[in-house]
């Protein structure tokens, strides 16, 4: 392998049909430091890459780019399939979109997958025995962005849980966490509260567990899941949960493992990969030779192995291991143990100087030159289509009314008046809680109120229905600012009940 110039817009290409193509994106911050260091030793290991540099990051949002990716940079990302990123610096505010969230979602990087172990004598931890792997859903949930202000004093984020997207990921767990020897899940969700969303989770996790009868699993609720996490997590296996939870429960399982700096991420799909450190771009620490390369290293090792070259990526991290157990750390990992304190520089030297060698006390890694396959399997079904009898059952419709003053009891008769039938006023919430009829006093109320109309007895249905109602109240001087639709599918309810209702 050549290593790219830092020039960012400079493109190696080398002729030999056993490289593989990747990206390479030196970042901002420590990002360059780190990512030479890291390309040094891939060239030192013998690593078969044919490496093109693209430009993604400050230096691109700074030409006013709101995506952070250098227009040029997809039609190579797109070639390749692979990118080595190294951490980028977000601007602040200013309409400016996470270049994370925006390759993820883009390039259909539906799973990512997140390693962590400690190193313990040698890099200090409470939990000597830690041997876990994250596997976090990368695209949906309330990362989705889709966020509004409604009203005065309220906003919302919308949650979006799919059933393709649930089966995608949960699919990927199974086969990932057969692939690597382990033998349980344990789903994290918080489907006692979020019944429809974290529900189509758990339920799908539990249906496919049922193809993969050699796999043990569990469900936790995420708040007891993240602090048995912090305070026991030696007994995790292989933990899966939806993007919010996933991304929190990485950084805490990376944290109790010893250090973030030394946790790689993969972010899979079915056309690309992204391989990356977890830390961001340390601009605190930038350009003084003092950043820890072995996130993005650990990032390198698991591209290597997606990418079918296990031989490269067991002698880099043999040698890394040798290194850790050799005392040669960086300032952020330096403890009793360690004999030489070293800079970014020493501390590559060191690991190329180990290469070839295998660690003593930790067990030496061997991968093989199998390139991963949970991707491409051919018989791994994108998702499965189900028909389902969907029904409507009514509607809420969400007003901007201002309730200082003005209660809940007065709203609600003013709406029955407003509704023609064949519907009838069920219920009115603030903020999910049911406030009329027989509301509670002490409910604190803003100016969102959620009204939910359901056909009266004896009436059916249709859907002009429920845009004559909305005509009703506009001409009334309601204001409108949103609506749901209320289904059943296949005769199983679609939607959460008020509390209280
Ligand atoms: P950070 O991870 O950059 O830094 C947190 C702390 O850890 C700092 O004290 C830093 O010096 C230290 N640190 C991080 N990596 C280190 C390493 N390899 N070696 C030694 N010390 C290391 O988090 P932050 O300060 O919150 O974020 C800085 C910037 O990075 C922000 O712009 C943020 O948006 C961005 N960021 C990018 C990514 C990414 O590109 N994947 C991820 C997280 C944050």
């Amino acid at each position: 392998m050549h290593m790219p110039a830092t020039d960012s817009s400079a493109t190696i290409t080398l002729s030999s049909s056993t490289q593989t193509g990747i990206c390479v994106a030196m970042g901002d911050g420590i990002g360059p430091e780190i990512m030479s260091s890291v390309l040094r030793i891939l060239t030192e290991s013998g690593a078969q890459l044919d490496p093109t540099t693209i430009r993604l990051g400050k230096s691109v949002y700074d030409e006013g780019v709101l995506s952070g990716v250098e227009p040029g940079a997809w039609d190579a990302i797109r070639e390749q399939g692979i990118i080595l990123k190294a951490p980028i610096t977000t601007p602040q505010g200013g309409g400016v979109k996470s270049l994370n969230v925006t390759l993820r979602k883009t390039l259909g990087l539906y799973a990512n997958v997140r390693p962590c172990r400690s190193y313990d004598p040698f890099v200090p931890t409470h939990f000597p025995n830690l041997d876990l792997l994250i596997v976090r859903e990368n695209e949906e949930d309330t990362y989705a962005g889709i966020e509004h202000r409604q009203t005065e004093e309220v906003t919302q984020c919308l949650k979006l849980i799919t059933r393709p997207g649930c089966e995608r990921i949960v699919r990927h767990a199974f086969e990932t966490t057969r692939q690597q020897g382990r033998s349980r899940i344990t789903c994290m969700t918080k489907d006692n509260i979020m019944k429809v969303t974290d529900g189509l989770f758990h339920s799908v996790f539990d249906e496919i567990a049922g193809e993969y009868p050699d796999i043990e699993i569990e469900h936790m609720i995420i708040d007891i899941g993240a602090a048995k996490l912090a305070n026991d997590p030696e007994r995790f296996d292989v933990i899966l949960a939806p993007n919010l939870y996933g991304d929190i429960l990485s950084d805490i399982a990376a944290e109790v493992a010893g250090s973030v700096g030394l946790a790689g991420s993969a972010n899979l799909g079915r056309h690309a990969s992204m391989f990356e450190a977890i830390h961001g771009s340390a601009p605190d620490i930038a350009g003084q030779d003092l950043a820890n390369p072995s996130a993005l290293l650990r990032a390198a090792v698991q591209m290597l192995v997606h990418i079918g070259q296990g031989e490269v990526a067991s002698r880099i991290e043999n040698a890394w291991l040798k290194t850790l157990e050799d005392g040669v750390h960086t300032a952020d990992i330096a403890s009793e143990q360690t004999r030489q304190r070293v800079g970014t520089q020493a501390f590559t030297q060191a690991v190329i100087d180990r290469l070839g060698q295998t660690p003593d006390h930790f067990p030496a890694v061997a991968y093989d030159n199998q390139p991963a396959t949970v991707m491409e399997k051919e018989d791994t079904p994108a998702y499965s289509v189900l028909p389902t009898r969907k029904e409507l059952a009514g509607i809420d419709i969400f007003l901007d009314w201002v309730g200082h003053g003005r209660t809940p009891d007065m709203l609600g008769p003013a709406l029955q008046d407003a509704c023609p039938l064949p519907l009838k006023l069920k219920m009115i919430t603030n903020r999910g809680v049911k406030v009329f009829p027989d509301g509670q006093p002490e409910t604190f109320c803003t100016d969102h109120w959620r009204c939910r109309f359901v056909p009266a007895p004896e009436q059916s249905l249709e859907p002009r229905d429920l845009v004559l109602l909305q005509h009703s109240l506009l001409t009334r001087g309601f204001d409108i600012i949103k609506t749901e639709n209320l289904y059943w599918f296949d005769g199983e309810i679609g939607y959460s009940l008020g509390q209280g209702e």
